[in-house]
């Protein structure tokens, strides 16, 4: 009989043929603890690089963006939604299960930070931008109205619409570029701005309470870990090096 690697217990016949762990969950944390933690340390020796541990892991989404032209009917289908939230009173907005957080803005070092984070990802939650129109809503287009001085309402729909890259990711928001969002945050709804997925939140934290600004980033997908990058301050370093 084999037992679970971490608690003791004896492994079920399925347990067994999946590995060397039960199904507690405090089991299955461990066991990813200890996978992220080895996969660090391969990372620093295979990039010659000393205290892997001082680089707190941070887990991010997968997502491998491919570029495709903009096609003039989807243009076609953002310019129609904006006019139809400039004639319109009252907007909806986007689910609040979507809106994970409206902290303050952050100083431009940490919003630097966190880009490197997010450029690790390369933007998995611009994915749900797609199918929600890059998050706009009458609100986004009066705020950005009220701040720039003498622009009119009716202007507002053909500045975003000039903003559209001529090519966007496959199956995202038509904003996400090459080199991520086109938009200019004041323009961006807030989501765009506040959202933070799990491993943002905790590079985000250690970032706030550490000068080293460190973080050992990993893009996991189906329990693999697929790829990773050592952020130390400004610089980054990726794992497996990028060609
Ligand atoms: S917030 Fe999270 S999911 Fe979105 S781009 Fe950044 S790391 Fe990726
Ligand atoms: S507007 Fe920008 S930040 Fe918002 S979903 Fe689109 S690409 Fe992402």
């Amino acid at each position: 009989m084999t037992n679970c690697l971490y608690c003791n217990t004896p492994l079920s016949r399925h347990e067994q043929f999946a590995g060397t762990i039960c199904g507690n969950w405090r089991c299955r944390e461990k066991f990813l603890e200890n996978q992220l933690a080895g996969y660090r340390r391969e990372a620093a020796q295979a990039l010659d690089l000393a205290q892997a541990e001082t680089f707190p892991i941070a887990v991010v989404p997968y997502w491998e963006p491919k570029l495709v032209p903009l096609a003039p009917e989807d243009r076609q289908l953002l310019a129609d939604f904006l006019h139809g939230l400039i004639v319109s009173e009252f907007s909806e907005g986007v689910s609040s299960e979507l809106m994970l957080d409206s902290s303050q803005p952050d100083s431009p070092d940490m919003t630097a930070q966190l880009g490197l984070v997010c450029a690790v990802c390369q933007g998995f939650c611009c994915f749900h931008g797609a199918a929600n129109n890059a998050f706009l809503d009458h609100k986004t287009l009066m705020r950005f109205v009220t701040e720039k001085q003498g622009l009119e309402l009716c202007e507002v729909v053909s500045i975003y619409l000039d903003y559209l890259p001529k090519e966007h990711c496959h199956n995202a928001c038509l904003y996400q570029g090459e080199q991520g969002c086109v938009l200019p945050r004041e323009m961006r709804a807030d989501i765009c701005n506040n959202y933070q997925c799990g491993g943002l939140r905790t590079a985000r934290e250690r970032f706030a309470t550490s000068a080293d600004n460190r973080a050992f980033v990993v893009v996991r997908h189906d329990h693999k870990i697929l790829r990773s990058a050592f952020i130390n301050g400004p610089s980054i370093l990726h794992y497996p090096p990028k060609a």
